[in-house]
């Protein structure tokens, strides 16, 4: 078992290679896993509706709200679970909520 060092864990990762409880050692390293397999519902994005008040961008906990020179351009569906709080706050109801395929 590895101490104090990062461990990528694939399907392939046994429980002896993975740390004790399950511990993160590293900080940042969220990027390298993709969560949005994880996901049951998909936000779908219209930009035609989309405002630009960039209130969703703060509120999503996994930092999917993808924005290029300061406006939205889409989602990171990578990382995206599918919690929903984007959705929920936009007041000019631009996203579709779907269920996954
Ligand atoms: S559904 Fe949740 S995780 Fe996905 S973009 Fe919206 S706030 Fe972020
Ligand atoms: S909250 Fe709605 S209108 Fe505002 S940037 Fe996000 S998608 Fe666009």
């Amino acid at each position: 078992m590895k101490d104090n060092k990062k461990v990528t864990i694939t399907t392939e990762t046994t429980w002896k290679e993975i740390t004790p409880g399950g511990i993160i050692y590293e900080a940042g390293n969220a990027h390298n896993y993709k969560t949005g397999e994880w996901r049951s519902m998909k936000p779908i994005w219209n930009s035609e509706k989309c405002k630009q008040c960039l209130l969703c961008f703060p509120v999503c906990p996994d930092s999917s709200i993808l924005v290029e020179d300061g406006k939205i351009v889409g989602i990171d569906y990578d990382h995206c679970k599918g919690c929903g709080v984007c959705v929920e706050v936009c007041p000019f109801k631009v996203f579709d909520f779907v269920k996954e395929d």
